[in-house]
């Protein structure tokens, strides 16, 4: 691979020189019998990281375009907002410029949502969607998926989008079990492809109510979707190249072995936890809502965080990000994300004691 500093930031993380060889195949039409060939092949894997049965969609944008579309499609009355970090904060501002009625339920960044304020929100009976983003990138939290989706089963005119950009394909996500009605991720964290494209799934609760909903548009109408996908198709001219990139991850994905991948991503992870801790410094997440896929460190020893950020790419060539928005140089985020092993973030820890000592 041509020289150059390699990717520690939570997204976009590094993509790998063979992944980048299948994102420069020679292009195909996307009308072509070949197209349909690759797509169709594609879904039973993508159903299988999905944890559904319902078909998984492929988008030309960026995560963001899906977390517009899912408010654009599934809100009917009112949104109730799951807000603990820059992105989930962010989806209540995009929900009301997209003329949607929506409230926040804030939690202090670095904590998790808690179910319980769930369940009392939604007994109001204002609200008939919800958003929630699953690991918040920006504070290394974790929600407690498997809980709020307890909490949503008692609620069944409520639909529940799930943005699980950073944490999807590192552990499971069984969106049909949990009873996710829009379950979306980006191309550039977990999955470790070219950033700009995304996948998502919506079930059938979630097309009902888009067919209810007008004002859908056009580009990120989930009924357009299915339609073409019965085809299988997509409604526009998709990014080809992250369609074959995302093939050939898949078949890395598989070959790896489901168990296999999320287990590596679970001991990449303790071995960050374990670097922390030995340097006596702390996580700005709360103790048992931390990220698998990656670590954001508070900087409670007042390290010169930009400095670390700059040594380590002049003398390693290696990224880390130096803190989110408001978070910067308060904390460091160290990913996990993707292809790293064991080897590779054991590298990057030693790298960062060079830079410290
Ligand atoms: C990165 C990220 C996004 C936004 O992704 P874009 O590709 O910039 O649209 C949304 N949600 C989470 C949790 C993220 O980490």
């Amino acid at each position: 691979m041509i020289p150059h500093d390699k990717l520690f930031i939570p997204g976009p993380v590094e993509v790998s020189e063979a992944t980048l060889a299948a994102f420069a195949r020679p292009m195909i039409g996307h009308r072509s019998a070949a197209f349909k060939e690759l797509y169709a092949g594609m879904q039973p894997r993508l159903q299988g990281l999905f944890g559904t049965q319902q078909p998984v969609f492929l988008s030309t944008s960026s995560a963001w375009g899906v977390m517009e579309a899912a408010i654009r499609n599934l809100v009917r009355r009112r949104l109730l907002c799951c807000m603990c970090g820059a992105f989930s904060d962010k989806w209540l501002d995009v929900a009301r410029r997209c003329g949607k009625e929506a409230e926040p339920l804030q939690v202090e960044w670095g904590k998790p949502i808690d179910h319980r304020e769930i369940d009392a929100q939604l007994a109001t009976g204002k609200f008939d969607a919800i958003t929630l983003i699953h690991n918040e990138t920006s504070t290394g939290v974790m929600n407690p998926l498997g809980e709020i989706c307890c909490v949503l089963a008692k609620y069944p005119d409520v639909a529940l989008i799930v943005d699980a950009v950073s944490s999807f394909s590192a552990m499971p996500i069984p969106m049909d079990a949990l009873g996710i009605d829009v379950l979306l991720t980006g191309s550039q964290k977990a999955l470790a492809l070219p950033p700009g494209f995304s996948l998502f799934s919506v079930s059938e609760k979630g097309f009902e109510r888009a067919a209810e909903v007008s004002d859908r548009g056009f580009y990120f109408d989930f009924l357009e979707f299915r339609k073409q996908q019965a085809g299988d198709m997509t409604p526009t001219t998709p990014s080809v190249g992250h369609i074959h990139a995302l093939e050939f991850k898949l078949e890395e994905i598989f070959a790896e072995g489901l168990t296999n991948r999320y287990g590596r991503h679970a001991r990449t992870n303790a071995l960050v936890h374990e670097w922390v801790r030995a340097r006596g410094l702390e996580f700005f997440a709360a103790e048992g809502a931390r990220s698998v896929t990656l670590s954001c460190v508070r900087n409670n020893r007042d390290l010169d965080v930009a400095k670390l950020v700059r040594d380590l790419r002049e003398k390693h060539h290696l990224v880390i990000d130096g803190g989110y928005g408001k978070l910067k140089g308060l904390t460091f985020r160290l990913s996990n994300m993707g292809d790293e092993t064991e080897e590779t973030v054991a590298h990057l820890l030693t790298c960062l004691d060079d830079c410290l000592s």
